[in-house]
Order: C-alpha cells, then structure tokens, then sequence
C-alpha cells in the first residue's frame, strides 16, 4: 500500500531548505557549477600546530582525536575521495564534488608537502572535480603558501577555511586556540592580495560567552574583507578537554533557543553578499556528549528560517557597510 506522506509545512509551504532568507551554499554552488554540487572531507594527514607543541599542546578544548572529520572512512586521500563521491552521488544526487581537506590544519606543511597532497586530491583530472576547500588556522597563512593556493586558484573553485571562532582573545585564550585574532586580519589580508575566496568559522555557545561576544565577532568581521561564513554551534565531543569541563561543571552548553537567537543575529548582521556555508554544527552521534539538541539540524534550520520569516528579515537585514580597515598597529606581516 502506497505510504500518504505527511504535508508538514502546510499548502503550498515548501521545506526549510527550499526558502531559506540566505545565501545559501547550495543555491550558489548551484548556480557557478551548473548541477548539484557537494563537498567530500578528506584526512590528509596533517596535524596542528596547537597539538604538536609548536605553538600550544592538547588543541583547542572543542577538539577532537581527529581534529573534525570524524564522518570520513576510508585510507589515503584518493581513497577518501572515491568513497565519499560514491556515497554524495546516491545519497544527494550530487554531480560536481569540491574536495575539503578538513581534519587539523591543512596548510600545516612545507609547500612541496602540500603541493603533492592537494595534487593527488586532483590526481586523476576527474572532471567532477571542480575545487579545493582548505581547511586551516590563521596563523598557518604565509605569503608563500598563499602563492601556492593561488595556483590552484587559477585553474579551480578554491575557498580556504579559517576556522577564526571568535574574535575575542579572552575567550581565544580560554580556549587554548593559540594565537590572537590580529593574525586571522593578517591571513585574510595575505590571501586577498591574491583575490582567494575565503570562509571563516565562527562557533556560537564558547565557554565564557555571551551574546554580547556574538555581536562584537560579527562586527569584527564585517571589517574584513570575507566571502562566506560557517555559523557552528559549540558541541561536547567524548575525549576533549571541553568534555571534562562539562562534565565538572565547569561548561554549559547554550540551549537551542539561545542558539536560535544568535544565528539569526549573525545572519541579519553580516553582509548579504556573503555566502553562508553552515548555520549549525555537525556531530557523530556516538562521540556526541551534549547538548542533545544538537542532532536536531532540521529543526534548528527551520526555527532559524521560521524566526527571520516571522519578522520579515533577511541576510544582511541590519549589515551597515563599514569601510574595510586594517588597524595600523596591529599589522605586521608574519615571517
Ligand atoms: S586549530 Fe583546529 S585542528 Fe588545531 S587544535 Fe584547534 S580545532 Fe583542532
């Protein structure tokens, strides 16, 4: 017997994830590659500066083992690739792939090491192969690493990742992240120079903050010169130092209301030009401590989505153009 799906949102009141009031990265991957288009995350096998002890140990309290990308099966980069465009093509139909070097810190390499492992990510010249997404830290950006994405820049989609978090060095430093939000105005300067596309991460719930935080990392923002934006919420991995924070009673997560709410202060705040990647996290449910609500990606898209249609906003509803400045004092290049 033929099952009557449920009308959920009503007559005529498409899904969520067809009326969404921002740019989202579908739509637009949508639009430049022609056909549906989706990221497939790659271990390369770095590893991150703020673990080896170069500029810090134990990471970021968030962070897990794997350093993200804890979804990723399968050995060695080409591998990786070919599972995951298999499973992105049956599951999302998906026709054009961007392959995402996402665990630790991709640019975390001298330029030979980096330059064979973004080309064995290209190796085989697949056509369905249309970009490069670097996963990275601010303080990983050098002008000589920026004259190599530039390469590949010329010849494919690339957008590097900078996985900022926020813009407050208190909470950076409760944080263990390892170095000073100057060095992320640094790096975007570097790869703009050379017009690279680059899309910062920003994770709402850090220990220590409030919305107040939210509002100064999105104006923050708004004085640099950005292509997109990944809004994660902060979630408890099993194994973390954040884990044992929680579990001391020395973290609560925010509640999904308050995530809500701050989303959808980003969303109306940053430009509307900017293409939003990502407005909540996501977890592997058996490494997942709390909160419980940060399975619920649906429901989370649709409140956000619900919020901004209820009140008539769109992307970029309060953004103010502020002219794009570099603090004299804080600018020195890094060696
Ligand atoms: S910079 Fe990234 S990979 Fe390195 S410790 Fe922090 S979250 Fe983990």
């Amino acid at each position: 017997m033929a099952r009557i799906r449920k009308r959920k949102y009503g007559p005529g009141v498409p899904p969520p994830q067809e009326r969404k009031p921002f740019r989202d990265v579908s739509t637009c991957f949508r639009e430049i590659f022609g056909s549906k288009s989706y990221k497939v995350c790659v271990d390369g096998g770095f590893t991150c500066p703020n673990r080896d002890g170069t500029c810090g140990t134990g990471g970021c309290v968030f962070c897990g083992e794997r350093g993200a990308g804890e979804f990723i099966t399968g050995n060695g980069i080409r591998e990786q690739i070919s599972s995951a465009m298999e499973k992105a093509r049956l599951k999302h139909r998906a026709e054009k792939f961007i392959v995402y070097f996402q665990n630790f810190t991709n640019t975390y390499a001298p330029v030979p090491v980096l330059r064979a492992k973004y080309d064995s990510a290209l190796a085989d010249g697949d056509p369905r192969i249309v970009g490069l997404a670097i996963g990275t830290r601010a303080d990983c950006v050098s002008e000589e690493i920026a004259d190599l994405l530039a390469e590949y820049a010329r010849k494919y989609y690339l957008q590097i990742e900078l996985g900022l978090q926020t813009s407050d060095d208190q909470t950076a430093r409760r944080i263990n992240r390892g170095y000073e939000s100057k060095r992320f105005t640094q790096a975007v300067e570097i790869l703009r120079q050379r017009n690279l596309n680059v899309v910062t991460h920003i994770l709402l719930g850090l220990p220590g903050e409030t919305k107040e935080h939210i509002i100064r990392t999105v104006d923050f923002l708004n004085r640099h010169d950005i292509q997109g934006i990944k809004i994660h919420s902060l979630y408890v991995l099993a194994g973390t130092r954040l884990a044992q924070q929680y579990q001391n009673g020395e973290f609560e997560p925010i509640t999904m209301a308050e995530y809500v709410d701050w989303a959808v202060y980003v969303l109306t705040h940053i430009s509307p030009k900017l293409i939003v990647h990502r407005i909540s996290g996501d977890c592997a449910r058996e490494m997942l401590v709390a909160p419980e609500w940060i399975m619920k990606k649906k429901e989370i898209m649709e409140q956000i989505i619900q919020t901004m249609e209820k009140n008539g906003w769109k992307q970029g509803e309060f953004f103010s153009e502020q002219p794009f400045q570099i603090p004299s004092e804080i600018f020195q290049k890094p060696k």
